[in-house]
């Protein structure tokens, strides 16, 4: 066993001899073979600033600046930014020495594949497989967890897709999304979404939870599907992906920008909630229908939120494009003063967290107490939806609305007092409609559909070919 600790020089030179042949690779970067799966630099949100971390006798923590192993022994230890260093304290806080960085937690074994750490202040994960590389950004430490292709995967398809399905008839879904998660992770490797790693372990990229997360089918839908990728005149696609198209299909220039020769927007009867093939055991996704209530007075704090400038108090909503699979391609906004703004492709689906731009939109009276009053001849109102239903009594125990000299009270039945108070926005699916639908895919995989099949229709005139 090796260890770390002061006072074992044995040991230690031990650890050197290994670490002697292990380094020149470690630090060379990419070192693969045609057979071996690319490594992959993935961003771990952090809970804090600092990084708290525990490891045992097969790791090793190594300073970059200097490239040699850290006198620690297997434990727990706390990773935190001080004067534009990186302190190593242990578990009761003293301090185990001052590093420039950035610091690696390394494996030892020949097979890091196998073995695993703890990151305890990870966002969405606990256990990590690979190497973490800890540098400071600012005054905070950033984590990012550096290993091969497949093993990452382990880590991305439980938080991207249901791997329950597995057990319903869905494994050849659980098979698409691996290959589609393996090109969108190989195409981003030469186009890194972030300055220091190639994608974050959130949705902005794609979810990752290292470890803790695995399970048995998705590491079975990797395994046999190990190394396949989607390509297109022979260079991996954009595979964008997403929960359900709602029954008809996107290309991504009505959703973001740049069109692909890979994607078409046709209808999807595998994921059309009226269920058009009429199948029996068809499963509805549960945004396959989806209804989103928005106060009109918040509208223009969602706007400003997103950067947009508010309109002042909104007098009109309306859809002025929509795409040819109906998705909204602007929404149109007029505020009291005649300010307008114009929300196009994704944008009103962010600024009004929906679902899908697969909607329609409508205005509606809030059925709920508005008290309008006036003081010093100003007008104002505003909403108590608590009082809905209540009753109010006068000093003589009668029913009786609130009247008084600087108030009233308008329920139910007096919407014209309050002209429309909530935009109502009822859609279908969920997500941004572009290529595979985990849900058409789950249907598709349950009446027989082969993996191959499935992404042939969500990704057509792309090929699957075979990486390492
Ligand atoms: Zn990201």
């Amino acid at each position: 066993m090796i260890n770390f600790q002061r006072g074992q020089p044995k040991k230690c030179v031990s650890l050197l001899l290994i670490l002697a042949f292990i380094l020149p690779h470690f630090f060379a970067g990419v070192t693969v073979s045609s057979a071996a799966p690319p490594e992959v630099k993935v961003g771990i949100s952090l809970l804090h600033s600092y990084v708290e971390l525990s490891f045992d006798s097969g790791y090793c923590l190594i300073n970059m600046a200097e490239g040699s192993p850290l006198p620690l022994a297997e434990g727990r230890y706390r990773l935190v930014a001080i004067n534009g260093n990186i302190q190593v304290q242990d578990r009761q806080g003293n301090n185990r020495g001052v590093f420039s960085g950035p610091l690696y937690l390394k494996p030892l074994s020949s097979q890091p594949a196998e073995q695993f750490f703890q990151l305890h202040n990870a966002r969405s994960g606990l256990e990590y497989r690979g190497t973490l590389e800890i540098f400071l950004e600012g005054n905070s430490l950033k984590a990012v967890n550096i290993l091969d292709l497949e093993s990452y995967l382990r880590g991305v398809l439980p938080r991207e897709i249901s791997s329950s399905w597995g057990n319903y008839g869905g494994m050849e879904a659980l098979k698409a999304q691996a290959v589609a998660s393996r090109t969108y992770t190989l195409y981003y490797q030469s186009r890194p979404r972030h300055p220091r790693f190639q994608l974050c372990d959130m949705k902005h990229c794609q979810q990752y939870g290292g470890k803790s997360c695995e399970t048995e089918n998705t590491d079975r839908a990797l395994r046999e599907t190990r190394g396949e990728i989607l390509t297109y005149n022979g260079v991996p696609i954009s595979a964008y992906y997403h929960a359900s198209n709602g029954g008809f299909t996107e290309v991504p220039q009505n959703v973001w920008t740049g069109s692909y020769p890979y994607y078409d927007s046709v209808a999807d009867p595998y994921d059309d909630p009226n269920n058009p093939l009429g199948l029996s055991n068809f499963v509805k996704h549960r945004y396959a229908d989806w209804k989103k209530d928005v106060p009109l007075h918040s509208v223009g704090a969602l706007l400003a939120g997103s950067g947009f400038k508010s309109p002042g108090t909104v007098e009109q909503v309306d859809i002025a494009a929509v795409s040819p699979s109906g998705r909204v391609q602007e929404l149109y906004i007029r505020g009291a003063g005649g300010n307008t703004v114009s929300l196009l492709k994704e944008e009103s689906r962010n600024v009004f967290d929906l679902a899908s731009l697969l909607y329609t939109i409508r205005s509606e009276a809030e059925p709920r107490v508005w008290i309008a009053s006036c003081a010093n001849g100003v007008e104002s109102k505003a909403c108590f939806p608590e009082l809905e239903g209540k009753w109010a009594l006068s000093g003589h125990t009668r029913k009786r609305m609130l009247i008084g000299e600087t108030f009233s009270v308008l329920g139910e039945g007096v919407k014209n007092a309050v002209p429309y108070a909530s935009l109502i926005f009822e859609g279908h699916g969920s997500g941004h409609g572009v290529g595979l639908s985990q849900n058409g895919a789950y249907n598709r995989s349950r009446v027989g559909q082969e993996y191959k099949e499935i992404l042939s229709f969500y990704y057509p005139g792309t090929v699957i070919e075979t990486n390492y």
